[in-house]
């Protein structure tokens, strides 16, 4: 028989090899027991039956395998709320918690919010959870993303529209007051050599393109048809892209800020669209 303290310390030398052994070892033993972390560290000398020692192999194995985390728990929190988490979309970062809490600056209730390369969903449903008075739209081009985050949405009673489509293809003439995205931006040449974990979510929402920023030249040409005069442009920027990204908005755009995450890294260019031009 084996003890919850004899598994962890087993499981945290497979794991040696991924981020955290220690305490990945402890939330997957925790998924199995059906309990929290905090309990099952109570009750360390437990011992676990047949039926679980095989549940947490299994469990172990994966990710040893270097499958993300939140994959095998199935969930990750963003904002305070907890997502479902596959591999039909990306996982939610808390890094892009510094966008979401960027783009509620100018979100009141009426205000329509559009949300391009939704993903699992995160910051659509957080949005319309934080400000439920504005009418929240979302819009990815994957079929798998956007079923997860209908998913997403309903779990979390918010009421958004989603729309299939690339970027703002889907929209026609709808304009709205705030444009908020996390689009794919990491430069091609990176594919293959990205943490293991991040190899294994889905390529169409991390590359784009040689340099990492065909997304942000197209939206920075298409969002001014779709924003009202001064209307807000939120993005998410990878490392280095805040100067790039400011250069592509200076034509359309008012004040430009780029603003750190909570890691003191530059992670959201957020800019005004300039009050409709007099003749
Ligand atoms: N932040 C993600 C990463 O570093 C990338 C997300 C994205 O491309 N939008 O892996």
């Amino acid at each position: 028989m084996t003890t919850v303290l004899e598994a962890l310390k087993a499981a945290e030398q497979r794991l040696k090899e991924v981020p955290d052994p220690r305490l990945d070892a402890e939330w997957l033993l925790s998924e199995v027991l059906g309990v929290s972390r905090l309990e099952m560290l109570l009750n360390k000398r437990r011992e676990l039956n047949q039926g679980e020692e095989a549940a947490y192999e299994a469990l172990v194995a994966r990710r040893e395998a270097r499958e993300p985390l939140q994959y095998i728990l199935g969930s990750q929190s963003f904002m305070g709320f907890s997502l479902k988490t596959d591999k039909r979309a990306l996982i939610p970062r808390n890094d892009t918690e510094a966008l979401c809490e960027e783009a509620l600056k100018y979100i009141r209730p009426g205000c329509k919010v559009l949300d391009l390369c939704t993903g699992s969903g995160a910051l659509a449903a957080a949005i319309k959870k934080l400000c439920p008075g504005a009418e929240v739209t979302a819009t990815d081009i994957s079929e798998a993303a956007l079923s997860l985050a209908r998913e997403n949405a309903e779990r979390l009673g918010a009421e958004v529209r989603f729309v299939r489509g690339d970027l703002f293809s889907p929209l026609a003439g709808d304009k709205c007051d705030v444009i908020v995205s996390n689009p794919p931006y990491i430069p091609e040449s990176l594919r293959g050599r990205l943490q293991a974990e991040v190899e294994r979510e889905p390529a169409l929402a991390l590359f784009a393109g040689a340099d990492g920023l065909v997304f942000y030249r197209r939206i920075a040409k298409e969002a001014p048809a779709h924003l009202l005069p001064g209307g807000r442009l939120c993005l998410e920027i990878g490392d280095g892209q805040g100067d790039a990204v400011k250069a592509l908005l200076y034509e359309e755009f008012i004040d430009i800020q780029v603003l750190n995450d909570l890691n003191g890294l530059p992670r959201v260019v957020s800019a005004a669209l300039k009050e409709e031009k007099r003749l």
